[in-house]
């Protein structure tokens, strides 16, 4: 559920005009809902067993006002570099609630989660162990650590999205977990909490899930036997969201609760999750202007205002997203071709998409654009980083602006022998 519909044949954002914002902050911009943001945290956090932590993922939206408001609401946050560990906290995140993860996390990253004494570092291999086993004792602090296992368990999902198959980069394999519980507890500065694991994003199957949350429930009671005082399980994120309004919806939060409320019960452990694209992929949409509609040889293309470089997972994940005009006006339909200004034939959002008649300088909405959206923009063809809206309610917020020309130029230095 989201908060963007019709209002007399004008697209809002909850009580604001989507029309409105376009004028006001230009094109292409993001605008995101506040009550959706807030409605699909609060629908998973109630979905999964009390007490868990909700660690929203920070790589999915990065933007502060984003963080604010979900640490508003109680969520921790997931980050996977310094610099989102540093979004989270100045978003209001208590270092208590934050989870570190990432394969590459370089020993100044290590050293400064260390000093904000965050909930869990969650160490993807051997080398980072030892080396995070030697900053924290050389500090005198004991590192409160998950091990990310993988559990060579095939989500289901696209190639570049699936994290948990043997083959993948991420995590140790999970039968080195005894002989690693055994090092930890060798190790000064370790203090080994439970075991951590993250498949794969836009998962629309529970059944990946369940098995490989039964191997690590499993690894869980294994190391307890051995004396390991295990006390909690990252389940991570990765749960799908719906792309195509008229198509079959993923399953939601509630089954997904309820597959791990059955599967975890009577373990005793303490439950994390780590959600990033349910929360924001359909808080947010993405709107840009009709530049041209073109007739080309064999199709019509639909020229808008937004690129791959401001959205660009259909060009990266062969990724659908819904595009709908912003002012209904009952046209007649036709296929588009629709695509970007930028240099690029992958620079496509959608092939064939029949939609009701566009006009030049007409506003389009992309929808379900708040995961990996903004934050995988770029600058790409020198065209200035895409903007973000919040709305709350009759509100409404630049969260952060679109940069001048100016400020773009500004940031490029020439070496002396050319100035
Ligand atoms: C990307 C990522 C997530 C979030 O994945 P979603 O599919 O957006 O829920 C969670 N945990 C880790 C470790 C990740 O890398």
């Amino acid at each position: 559920m989201n908060h963007f519909d019709y209002r007399d044949g004008v697209l809002h954002a909850e009580e604001v005009s989507v029309a409105t914002i376009a004028a006001e902050v230009g094109t292409p911009v993001y605008i995101y809902s506040t009550a959706t943001l807030l409605r699909h945290f609060q629908v998973f956090a109630e979905a999964v067993p009390e007490g868990s932590l909700v660690a929203y993922a920070v790589k999915a939206n990065g933007n502060l006002a984003v963080i604010r408001t979900l640490a508003e609401a109680g969520a921790g946050a997931d980050v996977v570099s310094q610099g989102e560990l540093r979004r989270a906290l100045a978003g209001g995140v208590s270092p208590d609630k934050i989870v570190f993860s990432g394969v590459g996390k370089t020993a100044e990253e290590l050293s400064y989660a260390l000093e904000q004494g965050i909930f869990s570092i969650n160490v993807e291999s051997e080398p980072e162990l030892e080396a995070l086993s030697v900053i924290a004792a050389s500090k005198g602090v004991t590192a409160s650590i998950a091990i990310r296992v993988n559990p060579d368990v095939d989500a289901r999902t696209h190639a570049k999205i699936s994290t948990g198959k043997g083959e993948n980069k991420f995590g140790v394999p999970i039968d080195r977990m005894p002989d690693l519980a055994k090092r930890c507890a060798e190790l000064p500065g370790i203090s080994l909490k439970g075991i951590a694991v993250h498949i794969g994003s836009q998962i629309t199957d529970l059944g990946p899930l369940e098995a490989a949350y039964g191997r690590v429930f499993d690894m869980c009671e294994t190391l307890r036997a051995a004396g390991h005082a295990v006390e909690r399980a990252d389940l991570g994120g990765g749960l799908g969201v719906p792309y195509v309004m008229n198509a079959p919806h993923p399953p939601l939060p509630s089954d997904y609760g309820q597959m791990v409320r059955r599967i975890s019960a009577g373990k005793n452990l303490r439950l994390v999750f780590e959600p990033g694209r349910l929360i924001v992929a359909n808080a947010g949409i993405l709107v840009s202007r009709a530049v041209y509609v073109k007739h080309g040889a064999s199709r019509d293309f639909l020229v808008l205002d937004a690129g791959m470089n401001d959205l660009i997972r259909p060009a990266m994940y062969d990724a659908h997203h819904d595009v709908i005009p912003v002012m209904n006006a009952g046209r007649t339909e036709q296929a588009y071709d629709v695509v970007g200004p930028v240099c690029e034939t992958g620079d496509t959002f959608a092939r064939g998409r029949v939609l009701p008649g566009f006009e030049a300088g007409d506003l389009a909405a992309i929808l379900s654009a708040g995961a990996y959206g903004s934050a995988q923009a770029s600058e790409y063809n020198a065209r200035p980083l895409v903007p973000e809206v919040l709305v709350n309610g009759k509100d409404w917020s630049v969260i952060r602006a679109r940069p001048t020309y100016e400020e773009m130029l500004a940031r490029d230095r020439l070496p002396t022998w050319l100035s």
